[in-house]
């Protein structure tokens, strides 16, 4: 299945952008996912095309409009829906025919298979199958509709995982002020920020969103990368990582990184990411010692603390 992403924009030119190229890009090429712009414009019903107006009770810049802002919402709902529902008779046709490979969607296209030349099985992006014999058609009907705000709810590894397991996402990008707030009230509107800071426009932290989402996406990454050591994945940071030369100005590549020993390497790697994050990121380190663990290794190493 195709991953979809809309994105509402009064900027359409700023995508794909960067997601053209290395891993995105290829990705796109190859109809992992797709990239669909809606600019709410469209939407406006003056001569000027007008999105936005002054705010309610004075201040600087504009705001958006809620009434245009929800007909772009609308329209992005409808196509979402439309596509999600051809991708899964898609995916119940080729499943009744047993030939999962071409089960995907492919916008009408050639099977994924046959152009990534890699064997495609249904699968979410945490590597899990979906839980029945149905297969593809288990995966969630609905993409969430997420608007990029420094207001929102910060942006997690945890919630991009969710979201890459999706059909796709819809997101709208502010600009100017913002959004007027009676959107959010009228229609199922997640509101995610990407950091603690003040960006021009969402364009930006859609992109990041989205390539955060797309390197998750089934067969993206590859074989040799599955992701499942990287930073946040385990709550903590990731252990520092060292490549040849083996000195470099005067400083050597730790002893243990060269010995060969893959035991002392993994303890060597564990015993850093928990001290590296324990000084750097404290917020996580308190949210790992709460968190019930889950991994065999961990349990142990959280009861033998205990101790
Ligand atoms: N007046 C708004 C405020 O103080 O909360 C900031 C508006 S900002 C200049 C314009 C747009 O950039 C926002 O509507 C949002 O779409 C986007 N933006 C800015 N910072 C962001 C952040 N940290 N996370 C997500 N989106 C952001």
């Amino acid at each position: 299945m195709t991953f979809t992403a809309q994105i509402l924009t009064l900027y359409p030119e700023m995508f794909p952008g960067p997601l053209g190229t290395s891993l995105a890009g290829r990705a796109l090429a190859e109809r992992k996912w797709a990239c669909d712009t809606i600019n709410p414009r469209e939407f406006a019903t003056d001569k000027h095309r007008s999105v936005d107006d002054t705010p309610a009770g004075g201040g600087a810049g504009m705001v958006l409009r809620a009434d245009i802002m929800a007909a772009a919402v609308d329209h992005a709902v409808e196509r979402m829906a439309e596509q999600v529902r051809s991708s899964r008779a898609q995916s119940r046709d080729g499943l009744a025919g047993n030939d999962v490979s071409t089960s995907l969607d492919t916008n009408g296209e050639e099977p994924l298979a046959a152009v990534s030349g890699e064997p495609v099985e249904p699968r979410l992006s945490d590597g899990r199958r979906p839980s029945t014999s149905s297969g593809l058609t288990d995966l969630p009907l609905t993409a969430p509709i997420l608007a990029m705000t420094p207001r929102g709810k910060p942006l997690t590894q945890a919630r991009v995982r969710e979201i890459a397991a999706g059909p796709g996402v819809t997101i709208i990008c502010g600009r100017f002020e913002g959004f007027d707030e009676r959107l959010f009230d009228a229609r199922d509107i997640e509101q995610v920020s990407i950091g603690d800071y003040i960006l021009s426009g969402g364009e930006m932290g859609a992109l990041v969103l989205l390539d955060a989402c797309i390197r998750l996406l089934p067969g993206v990454m590859g074989a040799s990368s599955s992701g499942d050591d990287e930073s946040f994945e385990n709550v903590i940071l990731e252990y520092p990582q060292y490549t040849r030369p083996q000195i470099w100005e005067g400083r050597i590549i730790p002893e243990v990184l060269r010995s060969g020993d893959h035991a002392k390497i993994a303890a060597w790697r564990k015993q850093r990411a928990e001290e590296d994050t324990r000084l750097r990121r404290p917020d996580l380190w308190e949210r790992h010692r709460d968190a019930p663990d889950q991994s065999p290794s961990g349990a142990q190493e959280k009861d033998k603390d205990k101790e």
